[in-house]
């Protein structure tokens, strides 16, 4: 007889595992099916800690070279081990992987070690070290996450052209690297091996960095980035990547067209985007078809079809962690009879550079798209006692209000520390807040935090440290 469960989950990701300890948490009988040898995902493994990690370490690195002397510490030499570097990030991947297993334990989840896929109204086939065998399962969740976009012309090897999971494992610091992209694992990734000494630079298709993001905070940002040493190529074609020689030559075009010229480097990164990991999940067998970008369909509720739901980065919505878990959490909670609820308006989005990167809710562009009649306050750095003793005064903080109602409507950020600041601003919109009961709640002195009660108070126009 076939093993029998309550809940099948296919995928042992973020989305997947918070998916699974939910399910498990409320009393269902629940298996969790992963093709990898350790828990976790992209995210734990080959994503968001792994980069945090080197990007830790490489900022303390360029701290350490570039601004240590200026708080009055001196030291006789400093030096990069990045074997050490690289063994600290595995640490940290290492515990938090073995975390989730050990939460899967304690919250009575089953560990399936295998591919898994749909195998009809359910049924999972799982192929593991054993060979095959079919499951029942009363639901079925398919967390199968993605993997990286290719760009047609450039093969990814792993060791002179990467991928985010090559680049996350160098053996050496390249003295040139080309970034493909833009975006988050662009400026990331980019950020990383530039502190660590390589000469980086990034080329990206459209005319301006990280497309999503709050224009203003862009053009602040990619001024600081260029301010780094990071140069960029915007508006910018690749053709194709030479890898016959020694070094990598890639060539590239204007985007709206012109000659090519070529960029002789050590390292590529190739990062445009990525897509849902949905081949081969037998999605056929329940008469669903994922689309061309490879996004399976689901409604509203996350539900595919009958019995068979779907969340994270292989559903529609932002390729983020903490989206995939609040997925996970509220389709376990409404297998379980409860009303699990996902907010999509104040989902937080945060590039780990230095300084961060973090917004939630709405850019100014997005509003006036919709024609909103909006108010902004908008605070620098600069100006924040905190950010002045800490000598991290770069950037500003932004919040958008509805003209009328006053609630916060998006807040953008580009500081150090602006991916914790930002938790506050995603808070206040879950509570639907107006910028003053921003403004009126007492922030502690002196603190970063500071900035986003000034940039609420902008709004009315009564700031009053600038
Ligand atoms: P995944 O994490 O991709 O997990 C899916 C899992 O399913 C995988 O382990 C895969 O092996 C398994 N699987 C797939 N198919 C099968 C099958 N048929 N059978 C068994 N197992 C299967 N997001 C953030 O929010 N913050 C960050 O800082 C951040 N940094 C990132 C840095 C990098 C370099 C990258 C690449 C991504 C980063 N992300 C970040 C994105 C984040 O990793 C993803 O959004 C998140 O992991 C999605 O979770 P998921 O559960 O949907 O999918
Ligand atoms: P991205 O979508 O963030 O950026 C891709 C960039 O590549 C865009 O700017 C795009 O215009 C550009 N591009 C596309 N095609 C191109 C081409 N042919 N030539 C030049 N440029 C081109 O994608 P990413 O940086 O690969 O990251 C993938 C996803 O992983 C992100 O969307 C994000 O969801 C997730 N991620 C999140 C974090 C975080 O939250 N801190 C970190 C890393 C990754």
């Amino acid at each position: 007889m076939a093993d029998s469960y309550d809940v099948v989950i296919i995928g042992g990701g973020p989305g997947g595992y918070n998916c699974a300890i939910r399910c498990g948490q409320l009393g269902l009988k629940v298996a969790c099916i992963e093709s990898r040898a350790t828990l976790g995902g992209t995210c734990l493994n080959v994503g968001c800690i792994p980069s945090k990690a080197l990007l830790h370490a490489s900022e303390l690195y360029e701290e350490a070279k570039e601004r240590f002397e200026s708080y009055g510490i001196g030291f006789d030499a400093l030096s990069l081990d990045l074997d050490r570097m690289m063994a600290q990030k595995a640490d940290a991947v290492d515990g938090l992987t073995k975390g989730v297993a050990f939460l899967f334990k304690k919250n009575k989840v089953e560990w399936i070690s295998g591919r898994g896929k749909v195998a009809g109204k359910g049924k999972v086939e799982v192929t593991g070290a054993d060979g095959t065998r079919t499951l029942e399962a009363g639901q079925i969740v398919i967390a199968a996450g993605s993997e990286v976009a290719p760009l047609p012309g450039v093969e990814i090897d792993e060791t002179r052209i990467v991928s985010s999971t090559g680049a996350l494992a160098l053996e050496e610091v390249p003295d040139r690297m080309v970034v493909i992209g833009a975006g988050v694992i662009g400026l990331e990734l980019g950020s990383v091996w530039r502190r660590l000494g390589a000469e980086v630079t990034v080329v990206e298709y459209l005319d301006r960095i990280m497309p999503g993001a709050d224009a203003d905070v862009v053009k602040t940002a990619q001024k600081l980035f260029a301010k780094q040493g990071m140069q960029f190529r915007l508006g910018t074609k690749v053709e194709g990547v030479d890898a016959s020689g020694k070094t990598l030559k890639v060539s590239v075009s204007p985007a709206k067209g012109g000659d090519s010229e070529t960029i002789e480097t050590d390292v590529v990164l190739v990062c445009i985007g990525r897509r849902p990991a949905t081949q081969d999940l037998g999605l056929e067998t329940i008469g669903v078809e994922a689309d061309k970008r490879g996004v399976i369909p689901a409604d509203d509720h996350l539900k595919v079809a009958d019995g068979v739901w779907a969340i994270g980065d292989c559903v529609a919505g932002p390729m983020l962690a903490h989206k995939a878990e609040e997925e996970g959490v509220a389709v376990a909670e409404r297998i379980a009879g409860k009303a699990g609820h996902v907010d999509y308006g104040v989902i937080p989005s945060v590039v780990y550079t230095a300084p961060e990167i973090a917004w939630v809710g709405a850019t100014e562009d997005a509003l006036k798209e919709a024609g909103r009649d909006y108010k902004t306050g908008n605070f620098p750095m600069m100006a924040n006692s905190r950010a002045r003793t800490n000598h991290t005064t770069d950037g500003m903080v932004k919040i958008l209000a509805d003209a009328k109602t006053d609630e916060v409507l998006g807040v953008h950020i580009v500081a150090t520390g602006a991916g914790e600041l930002i938790a506050e601003a995603a808070l206040a919109m879950a509570f639907r807040a107006s910028s003053e009961d921003i403004a009126r709640t007492c922030h502690a002195h002196p603190t970063l935090s500071e900035a986003v009660r000034q940039a609420a108070m902008g709004v009315e126009g009564w700031t009053m440290q600038a």
